[in-house]
């Protein structure tokens, strides 16, 4: 069975410690690669690798920086199917899909593009006579991102083109569930001429990551995952001395007004409900009808286009949703659907017994929809990850934003609505880091911020845009003052300069 490499130092490198994972084909349940699982050693040797690259790399001109992501920026177009393809073979997401995703990371790299720019300061003439102040953004050192399955190309893609950008150098430690497309995009970062060490890539488990977390020439970690171990990072990181910002896990809701376009609302909850199979975190898990009327509408269009969603290998282009990333994801979230129809919800499309001819072990689960899910309900409280959509009806308005504002995450919302003051309202009001209006998924594009509020990230700031420059660098303010300046002899008071 092949085996995936480290990318340590520019080169592929073998695993050496005795553990690896097997990585599936979700489509068809088999294995099909085996993963290295890193020591703490193999990690040391990423990040004396990063270290080494840091004091070269960290003083190029931005401008020679910024020419190495651009290069990398046509390259990661040029081989953009190719991403694709290595994405759906390992996650399962269906290629279209995974085209969207590696898109949504190359507006990254175009970003990063623009840091001369970005990393301009601030400069103030005579703060007092004859002295000057400037402040300036520097690197932090070396960086290094925990990323999770669902977005194996575009998720590290929100950290480490900035963190490079910006002059630091990087150790990802991508999913080991489909690590693949993370080497392969590690490699094509070289061959736009980036020297080796700035961007390594090492496999693995708990293991990696807490040899990350307790490693003293780490600065920074980004993480993204699920909501308990977002929390353990933030915590061990911090306690290491290192920046973190840690995003978590997601229970998406959106409302849907009596004024919604149904039509519009309907098509919305399709994609948002269960593209990717529901394994994003800016999925739509929880529809909130305000109103009976609006809820029987909106079941009632939704029953037949759940119950004929195209349920497939990702990599046939008549799928409109692939197989969950594991076995144990499979099972995970038929056992949600169990505990939704015995605490009471009404199952109105069950997807646990789809069988595809040819792909009988394949980890697939079909569109599920419930109606009638209340807050005290499992299904309602606890994020899925699969595809399936709860109907929750609200009384009112108030009702619903209320349900939204006491949910322990925080990640995205939306409201469909032709009321301009409701949505207004909504967006001032909403206690959720990503609102749309009319819009269900509003990932933020790559030159905004992406973030949570609440359980959804630990830590002060959100990822890409201007707040992950913020995050990959360190602000210094220097005071300057010539010899030809006025001269006020030894000064013991505190200096006030005017
Ligand atoms: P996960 O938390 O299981 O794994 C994420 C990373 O942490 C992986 O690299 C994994 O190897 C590592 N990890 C797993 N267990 C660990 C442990 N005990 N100690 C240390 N490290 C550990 O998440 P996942 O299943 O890969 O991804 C799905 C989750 O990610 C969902 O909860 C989803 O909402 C969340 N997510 C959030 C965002 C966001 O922006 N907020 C984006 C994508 C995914």
């Amino acid at each position: 069975m092949e085996s995936i490499a480290h990318f340590i130092a520019g080169k592929r490198v073998a695993g050496s410690s005795d553990r690896v994972s097997e990585v599936f084909d979700p489509a068809t349940g088999d294995p099909q690669r085996q993963v290295p699982l890193a020591s703490p050693a193999e990690v040391d040797k990423a990040v004396s690798a990063a270290k080494a690259a840091f004091e070269g790399w960290s003083t190029t001109p931005a401008l020679r920086r910024a020419r190495v992501m651009f290069r990398f920026n046509e390259l990661l177009n040029k081989h953009r199917d190719e991403l694709a393809k290595i994405v759906t073979s390992e996650h399962g997401k269906t290629f279209d899909d995974a085209v969207g995703e590696v898109t949504r990371g190359i507006e990254v790299v175009e970003f990063a593009c623009g840091i001369p720019h970005l990393l301009k300061g601030e400069f103030s003439e005579n703060v007092g006579t004859n002295v000057d102040s400037f402040s300036i953004r520097q690197a932090v050192g070396v960086c290094a991102g925990i990323t999770p399955f669902n977005f194996p190309a575009m998720v590290p893609m929100w950290m480490f083109p900035i963190a490079i950008a910006c002059g630091n150098t990087f150790v990802l430690k991508p999913s080991e569930r489909d690590p693949s497309v993370a080497v392969r995009v590690g490699e094509l970062f070289q061959e736009a001429g980036l020297p080796d060490g700035v961007f390594n890539v090492v496999h693995g488990d708990k293991t990696a990551v807490d040899a990350i977390l307790t490693h003293p020439d780490i600065a920074a970690v980004s993480f993204v995952g699920s909501t308990p171990i977002a929390e353990y990072i933030y915590r061990t990181a911090a306690d290491n001395g290192k920046r973190v910002q840690a995003l978590g896990g997601a229970k998406n809701h959106m409302i849907v007004m009596p004024d919604a376009d149904m039509d519009l609302a309907t098509d919305a909850l399709m994609g948002a409900g269960y593209g990717s199979a529901g394994q994003r975190c800016m999925a739509v898990s929880v529809a909130v009808a305000v109103g009976d009327a609006t809820a029987d509408d909106l079941v009632s269009r939704l029953g037949p286009r759940v119950q004929s969603l195209k349920v497939g290998p990702g990599n046939d282009p008549q799928s409109e949703m692939g197989p969950l990333i594991t076995r144990e994801a499979q099972q995970r979230v038929s056992g949600y659907i169990d505990s939704g129809v015995e605490q009471g919800a009404e199952l109105v499309v069950d997807g646990r017994d789809v069988r595809l001819q040819g792909y009988e072990n394949g980890f697939y689960v079909g569109g599920t929809l419930f109606d009638r899910v209340t807050t005290d309900m499992k299904i309602y409280q606890e994020e899925i990850f699969g595809p399936v959509l709860s109907v929750v009806r609200a009384p009112d308005y108030g009702a619903a934003v209320a349900m939204i504002n006491e949910h322990e995450y925080g990640n995205g919302t939306a409201i469909f609505t032709r009321d301009g003051d409701a949505a207004r309202e909504f967006a001032s009001q909403i206690r959720v880091g990503m609102v749309g209006v009319n819009v269900p998924i509003p990932v933020p594009v790559a030159y905004h911020s992406f973030g949570g509020w609440k359980r959804s990230l630990f830590g002060d700031m959100s990822v890409h845009g201007p707040e992950g420059v913020r995050f990959y660098t360190r602000l210094k303010t220097v005071t300057a003052r010539w010899p030809t300046g006025i001269r006020s002899g030894a000064e013991f008071v505190m200096p006030t300069l005017g």
